[in-house]
């Protein structure tokens, strides 16, 4: 074998540095689906049930906003946005009632 035909110590460097960062890669990629694969096991076991018994909620409307209800143990769930929602009606209905007063 001539010198011509050695790999250089440089050469080595290099693939042993890409074959590192290509594991990197894959050990990164496999957590992130494992990731994945968990929060859907997690949302598959959990949708619309009660934070509290674990029984199966309803969705009721209450003044136009419909919000999670278990009828087990009387929890309600409000999902984003859903108390402001309520809150505004409810400071609606206050004018109102203060209006009458003036
Ligand atoms: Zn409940």
């Amino acid at each position: 074998m001539s010198d011509y035909d050695k790999p250089s110590r440089a050469e080595d460097e290099y693939f042993a540095k890409q074959e590192l960062e290509r594991r990197k890669q894959w050990a990164k990629d496999r957590s992130a689906k494992m990731a994945v694969d968990e929060k859907e096991q997690l949302k598959q076991a959990h949708w619309m049930k009660c934070p509290k018994c674990g029984h199966d909620l309803e969705t009721i409307d209450l003044h136009g906003v419909k919000i999670d209800h278990c009828p087990v143990c009387e929890t309600t769930v409000l999902d984003k946005g859903e108390l402001e929602q309520l809150l505004d009606h409810e400071r609606g209905l206050f004018q109102r009632v203060m209006h009458i007063f003036k």
